[in-house]
């Protein structure tokens, strides 16, 4: 993760946001090499889940919505995370994922190593003056380590097998002076409160000059809500019929407790999403069909099946309208975690905006005249998600003639730069002149650049590290038999091509893309 984060801070991919006044924390910008494989990704969906397909239509709805979308929604009563905060550190953590940061945390790696050479008592007593003194200074047996060892002993511990990942054992470390097995800090160590507090997730804002509660409005927090009350404008304009999906992509926002992982999970994001009409009692094999066709998407562009899966929700992970939902986990560096939900919603979100405007939102067979609220099948994805995912899996490193060559193994549709022109000699004026020309040509239909500030070695290195597809070399013989080398990212193969040919041949070899 650290080389892919360093990697895209040093060519350009991605910045952190506000930078010169210090950085806004999990806020970030894309650069100009970000911006160009983000769109790229966006518009890989987009010609997936629309242009190929005669079902879909897109819609590019506003962030800012009438206040009772959301109450129709249920996000002002119900969009909330419980969480709690550490009157130690001051830090806050989800109630959900307190666990998961203890597990990830270089204190809980520390006791686990201690504990499977421990002997005895006196070895955790050790750990607790030492190692834990520095790395969880506020978890009670660091900080009074007889009282909290004393709560420990008539407990059957046999050192060497015991399992971590037991929280009896980790809350007892925490045990406070009554005796009390808590949570400890992922951060310090000291015990965390048992309930955690309630605290909506959506970011308000206001209307017009004055900042008067009355005008309070929500930036959305997912774009699924503006397709909903769409529904009757793209029926009545587009005159569909059931089934048939709505796709959208724009920006959501959510105050979310922790955020982290680079730009995994932050406050400002961007969702690609699908909500599918279908009748309820094909919503079952729709649900399905989104699922496959979701999970090869990813594959398509290039994403490695093994780094890839499908996660079933179970029963008590699903909102109670959903019959049910499947999340595409992508294994990244730091574990399995969510790319995309496809959730099966019922026919909740119709009949919840139907009630509260007041409008009738039902479909009207015009065969049988039947009129139904369809069920909706919701693929919902993050770019930042997917962007991340297609950077972490493609970057490659590997040995050549004794150096280390990064490469970013980007598919064709989403290489940046699909083309770099480099003059062998940026001296030579004949060089540079017709590899100028040459990029101006080649510009028209693929996206490159002309670089010329190094060695044709560093050159080389530094598409790669990019993922640019193809350098096209100039050098001093190309002005006498007016060809070029062309040089493939992957296999590092050079090719003299003519130059009145360049464009169909690299047109050729990226046939269907682009
Ligand atoms: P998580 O459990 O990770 O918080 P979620 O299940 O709440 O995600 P959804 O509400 O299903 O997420 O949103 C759909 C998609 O939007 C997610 O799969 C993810 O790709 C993206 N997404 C959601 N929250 C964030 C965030 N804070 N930062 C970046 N992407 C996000």
């Amino acid at each position: 993760m650290e080389k892919v984060v360093s990697l895209c801070k040093r060519r350009g991919f991605i910045f952190q946001s506000s930078e010169i006044y210090g950085g806004l924390a999990s806020a970030w910008d894309y650069g100009p090499l970000g911006a160009e494989l983000k769109r790229n990704v966006k518009n890989a969906w987009w010609k997936a889940v629309v242009h190929e397909r005669d079902d879909m239509v897109g819609l590019d709805a506003s962030i800012l919505m009438h206040p009772q979308v959301w109450k129709a929604s249920g996000h002002t009563d119900n969009f909330s995370d419980p969480f709690i905060k550490c009157s130690a550190c001051s830090r806050y953590y989800r109630l959900d994922k307190v666990w998961d940061e203890i597990t990830d945390s270089p204190w809980f790696a520390s006791v686990k190593k201690m504990v499977e050479r421990a002997k005895d008592m006196s070895d955790l007593l050790k750990w607790a003056q030492t190692n834990g003194k520095n790395l969880c200074p506020n978890l009670a047996v660091v900080k009074e380590p007889e009282v909290t060892i004393s709560w420990l002993v008539d407990s059957k511990i046999s050192w060497g097998r015991v399992v971590l990942n037991e929280k009896d054992f980790i809350c007892r470390l925490a045990t406070d002076s009554n005796g009390i097995a808590r949570t400890p800090c992922p951060q310090c160590g000291n015990a965390l409160p048992d309930k955690g507090v309630a605290a909506n997730l959506m970011l308000k804002t206001y209307l017009g000059p004055v900042e008067d509660t009355a005008d309070a409005v929500y930036l959305r927090p997912e774009t699924a809500q503006g397709i909903f009350v769409n529904f009757l404008n793209i029926l009545d304009t587009t005159h569909r019929k059931l089934p048939f999906g709505v796709a959208q992509i724009g920006k959501s926002f959510r105050n979310e407790i922790t955020p982290g992982n680079y730009t995994f999970r932050t406050r400002e994001f961007e969702q690609m999403e699908i909500e599918y009409f279908t009748h309820p009692a094909e919503a079952e094999k729709s649900h399905q069909e989104w699922i496959d066709q979701r999970f090869s998407w990813y594959i398509r562009l290039g994403m490695k099946k093994e780094n890839l899966r499908l996660r079933p929700h179970g029963a008590d992970e699903l909102a109670h309208y959903a019959k049910g939902c499947t999340d595409i986990e992508y294994n990244f560096p730091f574990g399995w975690s969510e790319l995309e939900g496809i959730a099966n919603r019922t026919d909740f979100d119709l009949k919840q905006h139907s009630q509260h405007s007041g409008k009738d939102l039902r479909y009207q067979d015009l065969v049988t005249n039947e009129r139904i609220f369809p069920f909706i099948i919701e693929p919902s994805g993050g770019v930042d998600r997917a962007t991340l995912a297609f950077l972490v899996d493609a970057y490659h490193e590997e040995t050549v003639n004794d150096a280390t060559r990064v490469v970013l193994r980007l598919s064709k549709e989403l290489a940046p730069i699909k083309v770099a022109v480099l003059p062998l000699l940026k001296k030579n004026d004949g060089i540079v002149e017709l590899a100028k020309r040459i990029k101006k040509d080649l510009q028209k239909e693929f996206v490159t650049v002309y670089d010329d500030t190094a060695a044709i070695g560093k050159l080389y290195r530094r598409q790669d590290e990019v993922g640019t597809f193809f350098c096209v070399t100039v050098d001093v013989q190309s002005l006498e038999d007016t060809q070029v080398t062309v040089r493939d990212r992957d296999t590092m193969a050079q090719e003299r091509i003519p130059i009145e040919n360049l464009r169909k041949y690299l047109t050729e070899k990226f046939c269907g893309f682009n």
